[in-house]
């Protein structure tokens, strides 16, 4: 079976005024159909970096990067990106905000509208169709971004921090109800995070990311007996057990 994704040797530099900042370094995984992947490691280890290279946003330095066995600068538009922050625009409605990536891409039909209806009613947000972003909580403004991700029909979803700007509780809750609607929705996505917790509650395997230069220090397959709620996950004891591991490869 070819893999979803496959990433062969990539390492990526910046260069500035300042000089060269090596981000990452001999990147190999891949990744199956229907897969939940976190990357974990400290800040500024180059997650970012890798996240923009999967999405085909710039050409790493050294190394290949496929999806479904093509150059995945061919294949953007099966790739679909999810933010750090919400980015969602003021002036428009929150139905506006998320049909703004098939508008652009001139794939808006009736068809799609209604879609993206019965997709913000099944995700709790049907009411607020009409509204402004600034008129819903953090947790609502992500699955409204969420649902503008999947909107797009993406085979792969690549997800940056996405609960990073909300408290701790509402991070939770949102947590499981967005790796509910990726697992619910047959995504296969890579969740990049700093936050051990979050990645083993919601993966099905974590690769760890060794400081800058990043590169992959573990890749740890996560066995919860086919359970899959996060907030579930985090109750059993296998939880705890998953934790020192990753824990012990990131300080290692
Ligand atoms: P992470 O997401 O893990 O925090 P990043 O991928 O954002 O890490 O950054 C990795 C390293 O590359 C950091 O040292 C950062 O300062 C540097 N870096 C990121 N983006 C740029 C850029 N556009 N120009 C120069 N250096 C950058
Ligand atoms: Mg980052």
């Amino acid at each position: 079976m070819t893999p979803l994704l496959e990433v062969s040797g990539v390492s990526h530099s910046y260069h500035t005024m300042e000089g060269e900042t090596k981000a990452l370094s001999h990147i190999t995984f891949s990744i199956f159909n229907g897969e939940f992947v976190a990357v974990v490691g400290p800040s500024g280890c180059g997650k970012t970096t890798l996240l923009t290279l999967l999405d085909g946003l710039a050409a790493p330095e050294a190394g290949t990067i496929l999806v479904n066995g093509r150059p995945v600068s061919e294949a953007r538009q099966h790739i679909g990106y999810m933010f750090q922050r919400d980015r969602l625009l003021e002036w428009r409605t929150i139905l506006a905000n998320v049909s703004l990536g098939l508008e652009i891409q001139k794939r808006m039909t009736s068809q799609a509208r209604e879609e993206l209806i019965s997709m913000l009613d099944a995700y709790g947000l049907g009411e607020f169709a009409g509204s402004r972003p600034s008129e819903l909580s953090g947790g609502m403004r992500q699955r409204a971004a969420l649902i503008r991700t999947l909107a797009l029909k993406p085979d792969l979803l690549l997800l940056d921090e996405p609960f990073s700007a909300l408290d701790y509780q509402t991070r939770l809750t949102v947590c499981d109800d967005i790796s509910s609607i990726i697992r619910k929705n047959g995504k296969t996505a890579v969740l990049v995070t700093h936050d051990l917790s979050e990645a083993i509650s919601a993966a099905d395997r974590i690769l760890v990311l060794s400081s800058r230069p990043g590169t992959i220090k573990a890749e740890i397959p996560l066995d919860f007996s086919g359970e899959t709620s996060p907030i579930r996950r985090r109750n059993m004891p296998e939880f705890s057990a998953y934790f020192n591991l990753v824990w012990k490869e990131l300080k290692i």
